[in-house]
């Protein structure tokens, strides 16, 4: 059914009877990836999210299992962001009859293209390979979806603007808001005769390096958020930014080995650029040539250098992502010369940044057996990833069926992470309002949304639940337990707060500045260890 076919029956909303309202969590329940979100309203059914399961096997395997319901029957599609693991199993919702369309901010819909038709490529790529290595557990081996139904699903792609109301019929009304997360990312908020419900998509950190910061979203009845750190906060830089990594390309580039970052084509690939930049910039590392090799990266570059509105005010999309040397490796042979060829000390960026595929698995299998080089991981890696393997200290990894040995460094840099941590989503959740009466946390594994959810229920007093894959949910915002709290607890941040050390004030933002100030040694004074501060209340 097209949109036109639709009447938006604001009547309903107030009609005696309204329709019932479910919720039902087909992905990223339990894990980070496959998110799936199916709101039934009445006999009208939408889908928010449309996520590739990857990882585990099990996981995987569900890419493959029939859709829960008809796809035909499905009205629209609403995108939070350009990730594949929240848009890669759109193509196969429209191999299996899905023809409504896809609401998307207009720079999820650029990426999107980009992420969908690599991953079309990426699927009929890995089904022959598979064919000839014999590797496969298909036979013959087959792609999930080819490049045809990619062809067929992006005309579906329809924009929309953030903070517009988008109705879409029958009392359901749609949002979007920044999420700072990835360029375009949004939550979304739906209308529904049975009450709102707001899904955060994944949260971006308060201080995306590049992209505008995210904003409050209007609060729901029902909050759907993310909890891949659920359970962790970021690690503050203790000296300067990225030491690690920058600390891996001094020592690689002295024993004559190459830096392979695996990175997610889309945005990290942008911040991990902007970082190298100023790096050397900085001559905290030598400027060695540097290669992006990723078509999907290389597309996506140039999305971010044309978005000048959406990036931060003191990024200047013209010198951003500026490397010296940045090669941007575009063909299959270039990318075979540089994975076959000998070359000098080089940074090599390439995607996926999990290593579950890409052309970062040809760079692995020819790198990882030679001790001089490093491979540098620069976010979260799931369970069941080679990413995740290696992280973990795996001797051997099993790339394009055969196990090849580990003997390049392995360094995990988590200051790259675009995902905001445990404290700062208790604190998106409580900037809500009105306060949500109902949170589900999802997007983590188990472990991740049970700790968000017991932290949310203690600390802003909201009920919290991590529902499990599968789980129906009735909406029904009439019905919800009213009896709960309405006195706010105290926000969890205070902005201005100062500290006195030996009867010196000093702002907390700005300790390490004016420590340095004090100390009248400006930029010389490096700061080697850690300044831990407790507060306890008075008295
Ligand atoms: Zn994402």
């Amino acid at each position: 059914m097209g949109s036109s076919a639709r009447q938006p029956t604001s009547s309903t909303a107030s009609s005696p009877v309204a329709p019932p309202v479910s919720l039902a969590f087909l992905g990223a329940t339990e894990t980070v990836t496959g998110s799936k979100y199916l709101l039934t309203v009445g006999e009208r059914r939408v889908l928010v999210d449309c996520g590739q399961f990857q990882g585990e096997k099990a996981l995987r395997l569900r890419n493959w299992a029939a859709f829960p319901v008809v796809p035909a029957t499905i009205t629209d599609v609403l995108l939070t962001h350009a990730h594949l693991d929240h848009c890669g199993y759109l193509p196969a919702l429209v191999k299996a009859g899905f023809a409504g369309r896809i609401h998307c901010t207009p720079h999820t819909l650029e990426l999107a293209t980009i992420v969908l038709r690599d991953a079309g490529h990426l699927q009929e790529r890995d089904a022959e390979d598979a064919a000839a290595g014999g590797w496969s557990k298909h036979s013959p081996p087959r792609p999930l979806y080819d490049t045809q139904d990619v062809e067929a699903t992006l005309p579906l792609l329809s924009a929309v603007d953030f903070d517009t109301d988008l109705a879409l019929g029958d009392g359901i009304v749609a949002r979007w808001t920044r999420a700072g997360h990835i360029l375009g990312s949004a939550s979304i908020r739906v209308q529904t005769p049975g009450g709102s419900v707001l899904f955060s998509g994944d949260v971006g950190r308060v201080d995306h390096p590049v992209l505008r910061a995210r904003e409050v979203p209007p609060g729901a009845d029902y909050v759907v958020v993310e909890s891949t750190y659920g359970d962790r906060e970021h690690p503050q830089p203790r000296n300067l930014p990225h030491e690690r990594l920058a600390d891996a390309i001094r020592r690689t580039e002295q024993r004559g080995g190459s830096v392979l970052i695996p990175a997610f084509a889309v945005d990290r690939t942008e911040v991990v650029l902007q970082a190298l930049g100023e790096m050397m910039r900085h001559e905290r590392i030598p400027r060695l040539p540097v290669y992006v090799n990723s078509p999907m990266a290389t597309a996506a570059l140039d999305v971010y250098r044309a978005a000048a509105t959406e990036l931060r005010a003191d990024v200047d999309p013209r010198s951003a992502f500026d490397v010296g040397d940045l090669r941007e490796v575009r063909t299959a042979d270039e990318s075979r010369a540089l994975t076959q060829g000998r070359h000098g000390p080089a940074i090599i960026i390439s995607s996926s940044g999990m290593a579950t595929g890409g052309r970062v698995l040809h760079h692995l299998e020819r790198m990882l057996p030679d001790p001089r080089n490093a491979v540098v991981l620069t976010g979260y890696q799931a369970v069941g990833t080679r990413g995740r393997q290696l992280a973990e200290g795996a001797t051997r990894l099993k790339i394009h069926g055969q196990y090849v040995g580990v003997r390049a460094e392995v360094v995990m840099d988590d200051e790259f992470s675009v995902h905001a941590d445990a404290s700062d989503l208790v604190s998106w959740v409580g900037d809500l309002r009105p306060r949500p009466r109902l949170v589900f946390c999802t997007h983590g594994e188990r472990s991740s949304a049970e700790a968000l959810a017991a932290r949310l229920e203690k600390e802003l007093r909201v009920d919290a639940v991590a529902p499990r894959l599968d789980e129906v949910v009735t909406i029904d915002a009439g019905r919800l337990d009213t009896a709960l709290p309405t006195v706010l607890p105290a926000p969890a941040t205070a902005p201005n707060l100062t500290v006195a050390i030996d009867g010196r004030t000093y702002a907390a933002a700005h300790l390490e500045a004016d420590l340095r100030r004090v100390a009248g040694a400006g930029d010389d004074l490096v700061l080697t260890g850690t300044i831990t501060l407790r507060l306890t209340p008075r008295g």
